[in-house]
């Protein structure tokens, strides 16, 4: 039985973490959380009353509140989560992703050096920093059939991925010169419930559900590989229990697919699933319209899982076709998450919260 300390706990994928590891191990979750627009803390309901999980609202750039959770916690291992995660938003306002992603991990390696500094030995041996990276640090993988391998070298592109990357080098420095039991994973794009409808796939099928234009980059040719999220949470609890010290793990789903080609499976799921939505007529790939391509945008990403398949036995339950359906199933039937983040109803409860 271990205590982690998650940071970023309420976003996307740090909530798949959290429920994955409330829901299947008997582990403790501190999860730790500025709650920035992205962060929800609906998206923790199911797991919210288990006397095994935490919440602390924070900063990561906060050192002195860093260093009294880990004071007052004592975790046995930091998934570090918390980020500031859409590029569209690095490229209008670059300034938070530098804050948060390259200040705010030097700030939480820095607190957890601190600590693990005044462990006794065999605490200090069985310690670990996870990082949580993406494999956009790889940059642009146009023009040829490679993969991203761990030692594939840096090239990101935009000031999201850069950010990314800085901190990657920041964490594998600290392990290097310091000692400390770091380990990093490079993800693909994950889908799946409880994605903030800023992002490509909850964004089509919400702004479908309304008959709402579903914007496509230029043409949509764009090459992602899509792992379902919570196939990702368990590969990053297997990386953090299991996972070598100062090793890399690339982590994916062998699922390369065109943007278009994902917009045109969700709008094909919607006109199986919910003929009947009052805003649209099928078919809703009717709606689809192309705007003009993101500055800098990268043209395919695509990721070698093997290592992690190999050295921890970690394979994908979801194919795309399966996550998919779950997830147009899920926004579906959850329509009230849906409502609370658009409407700004759950900002205003949380402003009123916190005051
Ligand atoms: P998200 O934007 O949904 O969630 C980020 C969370 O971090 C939010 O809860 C937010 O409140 C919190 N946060 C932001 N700034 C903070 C700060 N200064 N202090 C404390 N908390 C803060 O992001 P996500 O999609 O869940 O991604 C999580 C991590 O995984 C990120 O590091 C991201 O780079 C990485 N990643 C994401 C993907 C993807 O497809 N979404 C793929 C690979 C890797």
């Amino acid at each position: 039985m271990r205590k982690i300390l998650v940071t970023g706990g309420a976003g996307f994928i740090g909530s798949a973490v959290v429920r994955h590891i409330i829901e299947n191990t008997q582990d403790e979750v501190i999860n730790l959380d500025k709650l920035t627009y992205a962060g929800n803390l609906e998206s923790l309901a199911d797991v919210a009353d288990s006397a095994r999980y935490h919440f602390v609202k924070l900063d990561i750039c906060d050192r002195a509140g860093l260093d009294e959770v880990f004071a007052q916690y004592k975790p046995d291992a930091v998934m570090h989560l918390a980020a500031e995660s859409h590029v569209d938003r690095s490229i209008s306002g670059p300034a938070e992703f530098i804050n948060t992603n390259i200040v705010g991990t030097y700030t939480l390696l820095e607190a957890a050096r601190h600590y693990w500094n005044g462990l006794e030995s065999s605490a200090k041996a069985a310690f670990r920093f996870h990082h949580i990276s993406t494999d956009e640090v790889y940059g642009d993988l146009h023009g040829t059939d490679d993969l991203f391998t761990e030692t594939t070298p840096y090239a990101p592109s935009s000031p999201y991925s850069a950010s990314k990357a800085s901190s990657d080098h920041l964490v594998r420095a600290w392990q290097r010169t310091y000692g400390l039991p770091t380990l990093v994973t490079s993800c693909s794009n994950n889908y799946g419930p409880y994605h903030f409808p800023e992002k490509l796939i909850p964004l089509v099928i919400l702004n479908a559900l309304e008959g709402k234009p579903l914007p496509i980059y230029g043409k949509g040719d764009q090459i992602r590989d899509w792992l379902y999220v919570e196939d990702h949470a368990r590969a990053l609890y297997e990386v953090v229990t299991r996972g070598e010290v100062g090793e890399t793990y690339n982590i994916g789903g062998h699922n390369e697919k065109t943007n278009l080609e994902v917009v045109l499976a969700v709008c094909e799921l919607l006109d199986e699933l919910a003929p009947e939505a009052s805003s649209f007529q099928p078919p809703a790939s009717r709606l689809i319209t192309h705007v003009a391509d993101r500055p800098g945008h990268d043209v395919r990403y695509a990721i070698d899982a093997a290592k992690i398949e190999r050295e921890l036995g970690w394979t994908p339950k979801e194919t795309f076709e399966s996550g998919i359906r779950k997830t147009v199933q899920w926004y579906l039937a959850n329509q009230e998450w849906v409502n609370n983040v658009k409407s700004g109803e759950y900002q205003n409860w949380l402003n009123a919260h916190y005051q």
